[in-house]
């Protein structure tokens, strides 16, 4: 389980979050990421951590960031944000 309370600053504002956990393994990427049909999910500037750029609103990015989630091997994507 995701912990929002070492959620990355970069997320935007909302209920999804990729915490500081995030290795960046990039697996999610591959569910979620700029080169999907639902991205919702990139890289930092930086690459070190992975983030969500926008909030998944559709069924289609709800599905896709939740797949990510399901995906994530240390559990850094969580959905219980504020
Ligand atoms: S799957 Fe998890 S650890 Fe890997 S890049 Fe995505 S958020 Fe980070």
């Amino acid at each position: 389980m995701a912990d929002k309370t070492i959620r990355l600053p970069e997320n935007v504002p909302g209920s999804w979050y990729v915490d500081d956990t995030c290795t960046p393994c990039h697996v999610c990427l591959d569910e979620a990421g700029p080169q999907t049909d639902f991205p919702v999910l990139r890289y930092n500037d930086d690459e070190s951590k992975v983030l969500f750029f926008k909030q998944p609103e559709s069924p289609e990015e709800i599905d896709a960031a939740q797949r990510a989630l399901e995906i994530c091997p240390t559990n850094a994507i969580g959905s219980d944000g504020d």
